[in-house]
Formats: C-alpha cells, structure tokens, sequence
C-alpha cells in the first residue's frame, strides 16, 4: 500500500501544529513591529517537524508499506492520512477534498479532529479519534476505516518504533549550525517525545486533553537519541514533553546515558521551574542541554490558582534562570495575558516581573478557551469568536469581565515592546559579561521605557478619540 502523510503548510503565516498547543497548533501573527519580526524570523527559517507523521512513517515502512511524505503537493496513493489542527483546518479540509476528488481515501488525525471531529468528518472517509497509532495500525492491516474510529492510547510508549526522519524530507533542511549565541539552530531540531501528556491539571491546557501521562524509559529514550546521531551529525533534539523533569532520578539517568554513550548532540526541553535545582541543570547541562521553556504565566499566585496551576515561588524561578544564564543555558518565558482576574494593572504586573526575571526570550499569549478543556466549559457562553483559524492565541476570542478585545490586543503588543525593546534585553542576549555594563544598560531600560510610555499614552489617547 502506498500511504500519503500529509502535513500541510499553513498558506497564511507560519503555522506549528503537531504538538503545539496540545496539536491545535498555532500562527505566528504580526500586530506590532517586535512580532512582525519574530513571525518574520519563524517563516522564513524554521522547519516545523511533525514527530506525529514521523512516527506514523515508522509504524507504515515497518509493515513494509511505502511512504510519502507531503507538505502541500497533491501525490498519488491508496491511502492519506492528514494531521488536522485548529488554526488551518479549512486549508487542511480544502486538501483533503481535493485528495479524495483523485479517488484516494482521505483520513484526518490530531487533537482538532479528535475533539471536533464535526469540522472534519464531511471532508473525509475517516477521522482517528484520540492518539493515532492503534487505529492507524488497523488501517496499515487492511482495515478500512470508515467515518469516526476511535483508537485507544499506547500504555507502553517504548513499545513504538522510533519516528522515521529519513521517510520526511523536510527533516534533511534542518539546518546544522547554531545561531551564534542563542544555542540552537535557528530552524529547530528533531522533535522527542520522550513522555506524553501532563500531570499536571492547568485547566486553560489542552495538552492534557488527549490521553493520560505516560513517561518512556530512559534506555528507548537513550536509543533514539543514538540512532539519531548515528544518521544526523550532532542533532539537536528537542523535547516536545510538556514537563520534561517531571521526574528528577530519570533525567539524571538520562543524562548520565548520554554521556557514557558518548552522544554528541544538544537538546531543548520544556518543564517547570520547581522541577529543576542547580545540581540537576549541571548535570543535563554536560550531557547537551542547551535551552530551557518554561510557563510562568502570570504574577499573581491568586489568579494561577484559579486555574489549578501551582504557583512557583519568584525567588526560586530567579534563581534557576540565573543558574541557567550562568551555565550558558538559553531560557524562554511563556506568559498569559487575560486571565480573568486580569486588568490593566494585573497584566502591567505580569509584564513588569517578566522583565525582571529576565529570561532570554518570552512569548506571551492571550488567554484561549481550547475546546475540550474544563476552561472552555467555564467560559463557553462568554465566547462570540467562530472562527477556529483565529484561535491563534494572539486574538481575543471571549468577552473578558475588565478589558475590551482592543485593549487585550494592546497590551499583548505592549508586552512585547516591552519586553524585547530594551537595552539590557540585548546584553542578556548577546551575554554581556559584568555587573558594571548590565547596570548601564539597565540604567538606559528607564529611558526607553519612559519613550514607550509616552508612545502608549498617545496610542491609547488616540484610540479613546476615535
Ligand atoms: S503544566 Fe499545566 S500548562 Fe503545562 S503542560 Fe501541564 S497542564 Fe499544561
């Protein structure tokens, strides 16, 4: 059988699906100079990866069926299996119409289509409901799926073979070389899951959704890595689990694996910051690890609470970023704005703590009701935006209690100036050492941020004239 694994390119910006967002995927917008330069920098280097297809790939050659890969172009096959996200589905169903119109059936997989199977279902023969592998498996033994198959998840993780990159080309564009001081490659790496799943219960979080927590052993772990270096020189992984040091004995054997195989690579991982200590970061640290994400979210921890997230003590988050920066580690922030004890001064809080803590890069988003998360249950009557392309989390999609979708949008653009128009933003990129020059520029930050002030005042005056 010749199996067509579709993962589209978005047609309108750069688009992260596959385990971005859960898999609801996400699209870099510009609403501001600072993000039309980050969605600049996304679109024109980065190769998106989806470790999803590659493991499909895997599963299919495996069973000694041919494999085709395709980002866009419509190829001849018997079978085609599309990864669905929210934030494209219509290029997505629009693909698969035109597939199924050449007499091949069409198949969707992914979180979107597993939990709104209804946006997919009339463009398809068949729509994989929960993780892809089991029924996918029956789909490769000559079973034919039809209309809404539900597939169990895999218990044992190591049980899958590992993703087959040599089967995707996009894998081959990856660059080599790192971007000179930011640790990693400007276009990305190969995605690991290493775990799947969360154990945690943030209820806004559609990563959790899907199927329960699951964690590898460190040897499947360990043997992917070394296949990965055997066929790719010095790769750099990153691993996509949401909480990669969740459990902390297991990264140290990991670590210590690395090393006594002599796997020469460097890795990314997302976690919290209370699963990490200095001890540990040394460790991952001399085995390849090279840049950290983590959520902070908000600043306040009555507001995490509300939704069931565990607040971390500001003075341990400060102290595991600035072990990170003096170790030569990379750290990306992720922050919240809009949640609903939110306000003008609340989101200024945020921002004010998240230049404080002074993390390499930060991202920050609006707060989203993800379909399927206890947080869209809660805020389901308050929602009025229909249209799922633009739950991007750039864009309001509910009515806030205390601020305008105009005044969301303002503040996430100002969160961004904020953040990356600063003097010492620059020295702590480009490592400027010594505490006599990060005081100057921290000196020129009250300048800039006196000029931003004024600009905002203007910008908001003007808006309140219209
Ligand atoms: S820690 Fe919370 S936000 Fe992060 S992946 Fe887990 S459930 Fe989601």
């Amino acid at each position: 059988m010749r199996v067509v694994l579709a993962d589209l390119k978005g047609p309108e910006g750069f688009v992260s699906k596959d385990t971005v967002v859960g898999g609801y995927g996400s699209r870099s917008k510009s609403f501001t100079a600072v993000t039309s330069v980050l969605s600049q920098i996304k679109w024109r280097f980065q190769v998106a990866l989806s470790v999803q297809m590659a493991e499909l790939a895997a599963i299919a050659a495996a069973s000694g069926h041919e494999v085709v890969y395709t980002r866009d172009e419509f190829v001849e096959g018997d079978v085609a299996v599309v990864l669905s996200s929210l934030v494209d589905y219509r290029h997505e169903t629009a693909w698969a119409d035109a597939m199924r119109a050449r007499g091949i059936r069409t198949g969707f997989v992914g979180l979107a289509a597993s939990k709104l199977p209804h946006l997919f279902a009339g463009h398809a023969d068949f729509v994989i409901s929960g993780e892809p592998e089991e029924a996918f498996m029956r789909l490769i033994r000559g079973e034919q799926l039809a209309g809404l198959c539900a597939s169990r998840e895999v218990a044992d993780l190591d049980s899958l073979p590992f993703p087959r990159w040599d089967l995707l080309p996009a894998a081959s564009r990856l660059p080599r070389r790192t971007v000179p001081l930011a640790g990693r490659p400007l276009g990305g790496g190969f995605p690991l899951l290493a775990s799947r799943s969360c154990p945690e219960f943030c209820t806004y979080c559609p990563i959790r959704i899907l199927a329960t927590y699951r964690a590898r052993s460190v040897g499947s772990i360990a043997d992917e890595l070394e296949q990965l270096c055997d066929r790719y020189p010095r790769p750099h992984v990153i691993f996509r689990d949401p909480l990669f040091s969740q459990d902390r004995d297991r990264c140290l054997a990991l670590s210590d694996e690395i090393l006594s195989r002599g796997l020469r690579l460097t890795f990314e991982c997302e976690t919290r910051l209370d699963r990490l200590d200095e001890q540990l970061i040394d460790r991952l640290h001399a085995a390849g690890l090279r840049t950290i994400c983590f959520g902070v979210e908000s600043h306040s921890p009555a507001t995490l609470r509300k939704v069931a997230r565990r607040p971390i003590p500001p003075r341990h988050q400060s102290a595991i970023v600035d072990h990170c920066h003096r170790t030569g580690i990379v750290t990306a922030a992720q922050y919240v704005l809009g949640f609903l004890q939110d306000d003008w001064s609340s989101i200024a809080a945020t921002i004010a703590s998240a230049v404080a803590l002074g993390s390499t890069f930060a991202q920050f988003k609006l707060l989203t009701p993800y379909p399927g998360t206890p947080l869209w249950k809660q805020l389901e009557h308050r929602v009025y935006e229909r249209d799922w392309h633009k739950f991007d989390g750039f864009t309001p999609t509910f009515t806030h209690p205390n601020l305008s979708a105009d005044e969301l949008q303002f503040l996430l653009g100002a969160a961004y100036a904020r953040f990356y128009m600063r003097p010492s933003w620059l020295g702590t990129y480009l490592r400027v050492p010594g505490n006599r020059a990060r005081d100057y520029l921290r000196a020129l930050d009250d300048r800039v941020s006196a000029r931003q002030a004024r600009s905002e005042i203007a910008l908001m005056s003007r808006a309140v004239e219209c």
